[in-house]
């Protein structure tokens, strides 16, 4: 088996902010202007089958990492390494026989925090059976109800009649139940309620 340690991120082709890929993702959603990127199949067999070949041809020694900016489909920033999967809380490696596809979740024999495993997805196995599993990829889907947001009831004031709004950080438009005026809510609140999404290391298992 290889192993490798990735972490990867894009420019939203729309507003150029950076837009984290924390997994082979289908689909991620910029948190700055909100817009969905598709992110093609393609797009993740080239970069496995790149850095597999790195890897296979000995360039890369366990341990030994590189990070690269890729100009195509998206502006890419990839970080990667030769190097088995390991808990992020304190750093141990993973033995190799825990690494298998049923493993569900793996606990650390150090620090017993559990690291997340997943199948390879159908779509990526079909076109590059090498590609085993993945550790630590847990939000394959963008939807994640934004854990680091800010919880509970914030109050805005409506420009027009003073009175409090109701802010649930579902809908950016906020109707103002005494004046009928609809409030679209500020960057800086907007933000505040769906915090961007931060990177996080991830890893590949190839079979062979
Ligand atoms: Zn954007
Ligand atoms: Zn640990
Ligand atoms: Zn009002």
């Amino acid at each position: 088996m290889r192993y490798t340690l990735i972490e990867c991120g894009i420019k939203c082709p729309k507003c150029d902010n950076p837009v984290p890929l924390n997994g082979p993702w289908e689909t991620v959603h910029c948190d700055h202007c909100q817009a969905d990127i598709l992110i093609p199949h393609d797009y993740w067999t080239d970069i496995f089958a790149d850095i597999l070949e790195e890897i296979n041809k000995g360039e890369l020694e366990a341990g030994e990492g590189r990070s690269s900016t890729i100009w195509g489909t998206f502006n890419t920033t990839l970080m990667y390494g030769n190097q088995i999967p390991y808990c992020l809380d304190c750093g141990t490696d993973f033995t190799a026989d825990a690494l298998t596809p049923d493993a569900g979740t793996l606990k650390c024999t150090e620090c017993g925090e559990t690291s997340v495993v997943s199948p390879s997805p159908e779509w990526l196995r079909e076109e590059y059976p090498q590609v085993k599993l993945f550790v630590n990829t847990a939000l394959l889907s963008s939807d994640d109800p934004n854990p680091e947001g800010v919880s509970g009831p914030i109050v805005f004031t409506c420009p027009q009649c003073g009175s409090a709004l109701k802010v649930d950080g579902e809908d950016r438009l906020v109707p103002c139940e005494y004046c009928n005026v609809k409030v679209y809510l500020p960057d800086g609140l907007w933000l505040r309620l769906h915090p961007a999404k931060s990177k996080t290391r991830w890893f590949v298992v190839f079979e062979g």
